[in-house]
């Protein structure tokens, strides 16, 4: 056997590109238009740069307390990473090891399939029904735990709070994990958040990366119950006990106490979102009434990768999953107005040249 039938074979998952492009529009990976609160470009100028030296704080309790705070939890209810991304990593790590598989939707985010591959936890995915939408009795059989996100990713379909509970409860012998990278922009009471109370296993995730406006930070995190929250820690100082960067943690820290401006770009992407919605109806698209920073898009002729490819002509970038799943739909990420604008003007011209 040679070392390289040693070698851990994984499929890596491959996230929407950065481009280089000037005077690009950038809609291909669902960030902020908006720059993060005030507060953060002052904490980083005047970081003290000094600090550098020593290593952060090993528990981030600075910025656990602050989110704590904010949610009204305890800080033991509190677990960060390096993105949602390293949380949820951390999260398949401790809580799928079972041998029966782990559940979630066959259209969600294509990341979930990477862990379960690279940590080799059988997993099964369900469909979605003809309008993108969980079918809750797919989750009620036997499983190693289940994960979905909700609004859902890239359809930015919600579930209600009380599908997802009756989800949750039909399984008290799994942890079940809401990823709810999006669920900002879904409005009051989208959230399960308050359900951790009653579920032990129940774990709520949440990213900076979207609603904050703080994807370059990478900061994300989960909420559950301290007896979960204690098996994630210990996973996680089992693999690196410093994940998160000390310019991070302060920067979180300032960006939690603005909750002003937290709102006031939600509200902006919002309103953003649903004229999008309207327009791109107009041009002959069809979408599911999506509740994310995104929508997911049809056009009733023209292919999605050839719309795609004329955008990125027009330097405009949107995401198309080239998988048969999604291949005949676009993931276009909410920008400004004036990127709204601009979006359209370039459509009109596309459809209209077609
Ligand atoms: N969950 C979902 C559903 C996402 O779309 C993303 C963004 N790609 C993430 C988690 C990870 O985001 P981040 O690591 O930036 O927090």
């Amino acid at each position: 056997m040679s070392w390289e039938d040693k070698v851990r074979k994984v499929e890596p998952y491959v996230p929407g590109e950065q481009p280089d492009a000037k005077d690009m529009i950038k809609l291909n990976t669902n960030e902020c238009p908006y720059p993060p609160a005030p507060a953060v470009k002052d904490c980083l100028w005047s970081m003290d740069y000094d600090r550098m030296r020593l290593y952060p704080n090993p528990d981030v309790l600075p910025l656990r307390k602050a989110l704590a705070q904010y949610h009204g939890l305890d800080t033991e209810q509190v677990f960060v990473g390096v993105g949602s991304d390293d949380v949820i990593d951390m999260a398949f790590l401790t809580f799928f090891n079972s041998d029966i598989p782990v559940l979630f939707p066959e259209i969600s985010y294509s990341f979930y399939k990477v862990w379960a591959e690279l940590y080799r936890i059988p997993y099964a995915t369900k469909p979605l029904d003809k309008d993108f939408h969980i079918v809750p009795a797919d989750y009620k059989n036997a499983n190693g735990g289940i994960i979905f996100p909700n609004p859902n990713a890239p359809t930015g379909v919600l579930e209600s709070v009380d599908t997802v509970e009756e989800i949750i409860a039909a399984n008290p012998d799994s942890v079940v994990m809401i990823d709810e990278a999006y669920v900002d922009f879904a409005g009051e009471g989208a959230s399960v958040l308050p359900l951790i109370d009653r579920y032990e296993n129940l774990l709520v995730i949440r990213t900076f990366s979207k609603s904050r406006a703080m994807a370059g930070a990478r900061i994300g995190y989960c909420m559950g119950s301290r007896k979960l929250i204690s098996c994630l820690e210990a996973v996680k100082f089992s693999v690196n006990s410093y994940t998160m960067n000390t310019p991070a943690i302060e920067m979180g820290v300032v960006s939690v106490k603005d909750d002003a401006y937290f709102k006031e770009i939600i509200g902006r992407i919002v309103n953003t979102r649903e004229r999008m919605k309207k327009e791109l109806k107009a041009l002959g698209f069809s979408m599911p009434d999506g509740k994310g920073n995104f929508v997911f898009a049809k056009h009733e002729k023209i292919p999605a990768k050839k719309i795609y490819t004329a955008l990125r002509e027009r330097n405009i970038f949107v995401r198309f999953f080239d998988t048969p799943l999604l291949n005949d739909r676009l993931r276009i990420t909410v920008g400004t107005d004036e990127e709204a604008d601009r979006l359209m003007a370039a459509l009109k011209e596309i459809v209209e040249g077609a």
